[in-house]
């Protein structure tokens, strides 16, 4: 059995909105999941095959990144860029949920080519880890023809979730309620696009489809790029429970219109962060990091509730085992510090002055993916591996 050590955490960030900064310097973990989280006092690390001195600095859940486009391997074509995913990682960023793998080439459309293209996507990346980082692919776009039988079938050959709804044929609210209905009823979660055309060839979904629709996520609510007008944004905030997904790629106005409109009403447990790339505007390795910044000094938000937005928010609504920092949960952390030089005293305050934080280190499953990140700027401190 393998039994991960962390000691001498500054700061520990649980990604649970309600409960965001625990009072605890430890973590222990066995083979890859979270064992205990306390004060070093309190926990027997007796056998422990690997220790981890965090030097004083910040423990968080591995980043989540709601929305991506994969499409084979850690190969984009949309700009044809390899190594994507891992630099992702030097990001912080564990966990990438697919919205579609739209951007393959010659995608098929027809109904049983998109069952098939959407099980491989999810065969495939199920056994293929870039850097470690744990995609959750095989997300069907919907298509016209499409009948519940379907549904049922991607189920059964272990799909999850649709890709965007609106980015296929079916663009009105009626058929997509009908869809979105079918895959609930079989387990599958789906997100809906929402706003202008992203690229030519996609459309334009307004509050009335995303609405009519239902899906699980509002993908997208700033748009992917062009947002809805703003009395769209908030109708959507106030008349569906949906989660509330805002993204990198998107319209920046109307990602801070969107999380002012939350936390008005109070439901900041509905907002999850996502990147939508790769994109006409490339791939962003520091996205869902400059999101937490710019959500953060903008909108006035404290930097560890910013954090719960792209970890334990998004492992709820997307039923992970990853995102929060709780005995159970999944040994996946990012490590940070304030970057050199930044002004802010602490690493919270210079998120919240708009900095990016320095990574230090990535942790998956109990294994330590990445040190100190080749992307971020450089962290004050970075742990140290095995000094007990
Ligand atoms: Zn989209």
């Amino acid at each position: 059995m393998s039994r991960l050590l962390i000691r001498n955490i500054g700061l520990l960030l649980s990604g649970d909105l309600k409960n965001p900064i625990l009072d605890a310097d430890t973590v222990l973990a066995g083979d890859g999941k979270i064992t205990a989280v306390g004060k070093r006092k309190d926990i027997d690390a007796e056998g422990a095959t690997l220790v981890i001195d965090a030097k004083g600095t910040t423990l968080a859940p591995g980043l989540i990144d709601s929305h991506v486009h994969p499409v084979a391997g850690d190969w984009t074509p949309r700009q044809n860029q390899i190594g994507w995913i891992d630099s992702y990682l030097h990001g912080g960023v564990t966990t990438m949920i697919s919205a579609g793998e739209v951007h393959t080439p010659g995608r098929p459309k027809d109904v049983v080519g998109l069952k098939a293209m959407a099980i491989f996507a999810q065969r495939a990346f199920s056994a293929f880890r870039p850097g470690g980082v744990r995609i959750h692919a095989g997300a069907p776009v919907i298509e016209h023809g499409m009948v519940e039988e379907d549904f049922k079938d991607l189920a059964a050959a272990g799909v999850t979730m649709l890709g965007e709804v609106g980015l296929g044929s079916v663009k009105d609210g009626a058929t997509a309620r009908q869809m979105v209905a079918w895959a609930r009823k079989y387990g599958i979660q789906s997100t809906i696009h929402t706003g202008g055309p992203s690229i030519p060839g996609s459309s334009l979904i307004d509050k009335d489809i995303v609405l009519a629709a239902d899906a699980d996520v509002i993908g997208h609510i700033n748009g992917g790029h062009t947002a809805l007008p703003d009395e769209q944004i908030v109708a959507l905030c106030e008349q569906s429970p949906r989660a509330l997904e805002i993204v990198h790629n998107g319209n920046e106005k109307a990602a801070l219109l969107t999380l002012r409109t939350a936390k008005a009403l109070k439901h900041l447990d509905r907002v999850i962060l996502g990147t939508d790339s790769p994109a006409g505007s490339g791939v962003q390795p520091l996205g869902i990091l400059r999101m937490i910044s710019m959500l953060s000094s903008l909108a006035d938000v404290p930097a560890e509730v910013a954090v719960c937005f792209a970890t334990g928010n998004t492992a709820r609504i997307r039923n992970l085992d990853c995102g929060l920092i709780e005995p159970g949960r999944a040994a996946t952390f990012v490590m940070i510090d304030k970057a050199q030089h930044s002004p802010g005293k602490t690493v919270l305050e210079s998120i919240q002055r708009g900095d990016l934080p320095g990574i230090g280190m990535v942790i998956i499953d109990g294994v330590v993916s990445a040190q100190r990140s080749r992307n971020t700027p450089p962290a004050t401190a970075v742990p140290e591996i095995g000094a007990s």
